[in-house]
């Protein structure tokens, strides 16, 4: 069901965008994968790289992991309030179908693309094998401004992408979840969406509802409540304190806030934090409840009182112990890496380094702790939710956090022998953990027919 967007000029392959395909006479067509080629789907192949050369990876088993098995692209026509007909994109990648069904989120942003998608559900096949949960990873998005659309037009939307997603998705086929610009209310209107097509109620269909349409307790802080335990072993290990810990986060949305809120109360200094209008700092520390009470009344950060204002490229830069990504891909690059003035970067957000970047890290000798790790609690909780409306028998808060807290330690450890044993960087060694576990799986159940 892949769709690719080629056509002929002059007798020469062309893309989307007007440049030549690489030709491969051999196969009469375009280089195998030209569909995903994007910024982010070039990091993440070069990480996949990085992982199999570490591993001594056959080509065979390269082959068979590192293009999507799956997408979908859809356009579908949404009435507006106004009137009128507005023609939206949609899409849905699984990355591999060999580890179970396959689990991911699906976004709302204006340039959410084939490319991206791709490249996310890659990211989701690793995260959910380092956790050692039974799915493949998968992504979708629709291209579109959410903000920019009124509640009966979000509602529309997220019901006709359910609808064309249809084909590709089920309760044991592929489960949605949120990502960025969806929560709960998007994940009630796909289930409904899904139920009202069956004809009875498929809570498994997504993760991430509302509790009382079979969510889980401890979903909506889960990814960053997973980051926490991750740095709280991690710190254990250097045997730095949590208390004092000087923190800057950049992003201040559903895992952003969260962390920020977690890390204050456990006594680290939240010096300064961002969103997408730019951020607030404090040498003395922020005062975190304050700065939520603020958001929650203005939407944004700025004009926050107890605070210096500062450019959300400058939140990078501050000195620090720890710093979080925890917004947006492709934020830690070539051109800012040199002026971070950080010991640990720890990476809540998707992709927030480029391999540029990760060079110089390693370099100047500051540790990653990688987003398949450190941004996995997302999953894990979905999983337990997922496990959970299957069950149709609810687990109670506590249950889940030391599940999650226990996965997520698992988790590290697992990194930091994989990195002390084959000699690697945390990101690395988390991918290679996770490539091995799946080739093995791919190699068991060989290839059909
Ligand atoms: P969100 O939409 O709730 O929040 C994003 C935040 O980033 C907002 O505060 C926004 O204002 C800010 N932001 C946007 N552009 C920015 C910029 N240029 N500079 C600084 N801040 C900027 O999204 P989220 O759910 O918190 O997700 C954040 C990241 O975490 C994404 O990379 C997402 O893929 C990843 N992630 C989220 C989850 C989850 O459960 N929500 C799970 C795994 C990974």
């Amino acid at each position: 069901m892949s769709v690719s967007v080629t056509g002929l000029d002059g007798g020469r392959l062309k893309g989307a965008t007007g440049e030549a395909l690489p030709e491969l006479a051999s196969q009469g067509g375009v280089a195998p994968g030209w569909e995903w080629r994007s910024g982010l789907y070039r990091m993440a192949s070069h990480q996949f790289e990085q992982a199999a050369d570490a591993l001594s990876l056959d080509e065979e088993s390269r082959t068979r992991l590192l293009e999507p098995r799956r997408s979908l692209t859809v356009n579908f026509p949404v009435r507006m309030d106004a009137g009128h007909v507005v023609n939206f994109t949609g899409y849905r990648v699984q990355h591999t179908l060999t580890m179970g069904p396959t689990k991911g989120g699906f976004r709302y942003a204006p340039d959410v693309s084939l490319g991206e998608c791709a490249a996310l559900a890659m990211w989701m096949t690793w995260k959910c094998a380092l956790l050692g949960l039974p799915y493949g990873g998968a992504k979708g998005g629709v291209r579109c401004e959410p903000h920019g659309l009124s509640d009966g037009e979000l509602e529309r939307v997220t019901r006709r992408y359910a609808a064309e997603l249809l084909p590709v998705i089920g309760p044991n086929q592929d489960i949605p979840a949120p990502d960025m610009g969806t929560g709960e209310r998007e994940m009630a209107w796909f289930y409904d969406t899904y139920s009202q097509g069956v004809g009875y109620a498929v809570p498994e269909i997504v993760t991430g509802k509302p509790v009382v349409l079979g969510g889980t307790e401890g979903r909506q802080p889960a990814t960053a409540l997973g980051a926490v335990y991750v740095l709280e072993a991690m710190l254990e290990r250097l045997a730095w304190s949590m208390a004092g810990q000087r923190v800057v986060i950049q992003g201040f949305g559903n895992v952003g806030s969260v962390l920020a809120a977690e890390l204050h109360n456990r006594g680290a200094k939240v010096l300064a934090v961002s969103d997408v209008e730019g951020g607030i700092a404090s040498a003395r520390g922020l005062d975190i409840p304050a700065v939520l009470r603020w958001k929650d009344e203005h939407r944004y950060l700025s004009g926050f009182p107890d605070g210096e204002p500062i450019s959300r490229e400058a939140v990078l830069e501050l000195p620090c112990d720890v710093l979080v990504p925890a917004a947006l891909e492709r934020q830690i690059t070539g051109e800012n890496v040199d002026r971070l003035q950080c010991k640990l970067v720890v990476e809540a957000a998707n992709g927030p380094t480029t391999p540029d970047a990760d060079r110089v890290l390693a370099e100047r000798g500051i540790p990653v702790l990688p987003d398949v790790l450190v941004n996995a609690g997302g999953v894990t909780v979905s999983y337990f939710e997922w496990v959970q409306s299957h069950q149709k028998y609810a687990w109670d808060i506590v249950e889940i956090q030391d599940r999650l807290r226990v996965q997520m330690r698992a988790a590290l450890a697992r990194v930091l022998e994989a990195a002390a044993e084959l000699d690697l960087d945390y990101r690395t060694a988390a991918l290679s953990v996770a490539v091995a576990r799946v080739a093995e799986a791919a190699r068991l159940r060989a290839i059909y027919p």
